[in-house]
């Protein structure tokens, strides 16, 4: 097994001797107290935030573990107080959608030399799957500069590795014509358009023996399908646009990912108590980033839930390792006192069903859940609305001991440019709550 090519990146970025993991952790040290002092001095918003804490008398990661939180919330609020430059010297602005009243969005900031690291980041990480002999299609938005397509097209044209940014699925022919005059083998995509595709376009999928999941939560029953329909491999991506968007990509052995370790510094909280948690343990994901001219952020809470792993990988690098992303806090809803109904875990089971295409889950009450589904294939969707409810109530019988009403409402299958929005990070809708208030 191949050892991931991350290991030799962040050796070689870092200056530290190899497989040093002490010398890895005392550089990400001093990039941490360069970070803050940089944030304090050129950002309106860490002055603040960081006001009152004396820098010099930081020296331990303990003291690190004291520093104050930066939220999603914050950003939301004042995105331009974040910034350490001008604003003419911005290279890209990314405006993400979020949910909930306040009007504001969510503006992440860039300069070209940042932009620069996530390829070289992209460079390697993609190193762990493809090589010269491979050619990639992309299914993410590509067309601007900077964008993640954009980025990952660049990264490849470095080891001279064949890449065609197609951009969101909206067209399914267009997408397999491209896979077959192309000779594409790897594709890179948001999981429930590559598994839509791998579902309709069953012809050109073949063609396909790697993929590489990034922007969602990977179901692992997707995996699977696409692991015994068409034999790929399919690697997981983890990454969001505050880090750039990439953050760690898995090695050969498809057992979590290893870190933009040199770039990010990742630490794993109990989301209530804020204070650390040992390894193994699930969390709430936190990274600070190194080298960030235009937005740095410090003990970022990204809402994921995710764990360091205990053992070593089997690749034998020795970076630490992230179990799979377990999906997003607030997709843990509590349906009674202490019974809780888990986005992911229904997912596993809806995604299971072969001929859905999407799908959104709502607390109705209190013992009903409502689930609407689409299929492709109007024909037979009686019966499977059946299965789905049936298995459903089964789980929440087994789960939970509740006895749980699910309805299953079909919903008119949208047309393919009306899949983009299920990009959006999936979340349950609670009814029993004003609409305003989730
Ligand atoms: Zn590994």
């Amino acid at each position: 097994m191949k050892k991931t090519p991350l290991e030799e990146w962040i050796v070689k970025r870092t200056g530290i001797s190899p497989a040093n993991r002490n010398e890895l952790e005392s550089y990400q040290f001093k990039k941490m107290i360069e970070t803050l002092n940089y944030a304090k001095e050129n950002s309106p918003f860490y002055q603040k935030q960081l006001n009152g804490i004396d820098l010099e008398k930081i020296s331990t990661w303990d003291d690190i573990k004291k520093l104050p939180f930066t939220t999603g919330e914050d950003i939301k609020t004042e995105p331009f107080e974040f910034l350490c430059i001008p604003q003419s010297r911005i290279d890209r602005i990314v405006t993400l959608n979020t949910s909930g009243t306040s009007g504001n969005k969510k503006r992440i900031f860039f300069t070209d030399h940042d932009l620069q690291k996530t390829v070289d980041f992209f460079d390697y990480g993609m190193r762990s799957l493809v090589d010269s002999a491979d050619r990639v299609m992309v299914l993410l938005p590509g067309q601007s500069y900077g964008s993640i397509g954009n980025l990952l097209k660049k990264a490849l044209e470095r080891t001279s590795t064949a890449c065609l940014v197609f951009g969101l699925l909206t067209d399914l022919d267009a997408a397999e014509k491209m896979i077959i005059e192309n000779e594409i083998n790897c594709i890179v995509g948001i999981p429930i358009q590559v598994l839509y595709l791998s579902r309709i376009k069953k012809d050109g999928f073949k063609r396909i023996e790697k993929v590489l999941l990034s922007t969602d939560y990977v179901p692992q029953a997707m995996v699977k399908e696409l692991n015994q329909k068409f034999g790929c491999q399919v690697f997981n991506h983890y990454g969001m646009t505050e880090m750039g968007y990439g953050g760690g990509v898995e090695c050969e052995a498809l057992n979590g990912y290893h870190l933009r370790e040199g770039d990010l510094y990742f630490e794993i909280v109990d989301p209530v108590s804020g204070s650390s948690v040992p390894d193994g343990v699930y969390g709430e994901i936190v990274f600070t980033s190194f080298n960030r001219e235009a937005m740095p952020l410090i003990r970022y809470r990204t809402g994921d839930i995710g764990a360091f792993s205990r053992t070593k990988c089997q690749c034998g690098t020795f970076l630490r390792t992230m179990k799979k992303v377990e999906g997003r806090i607030n997709n843990r809803i509590q349906l009674q006192d202490d019974v809780f109904v888990d986005l992911k875990e229904l997912e596993e089971i809806l995604l299971a069903v072969e001929e859905l295409v999407d799908y959104q889950v709502t607390i109705k009450e209190k013992a009903i859940v409502r689930i609407e589904v689409s299929f492709y294939h109007d024909e037979q969707s009686e019966e499977t609305e059946k299965q789905i409810k049936v298995r459903l109530e089964a789980y929440f019988q087994e789960k939970c001991r509740l006895s749980i009403q699910v309805e299953v409402e079909r919903k008119q299958l949208q047309k393919p440019d009306q899949l983009v929005n299920s990009m959006i990070k999936r979340k349950i809708r609670d009814q029993r709550v004003a609409e305003g208030d989730q």
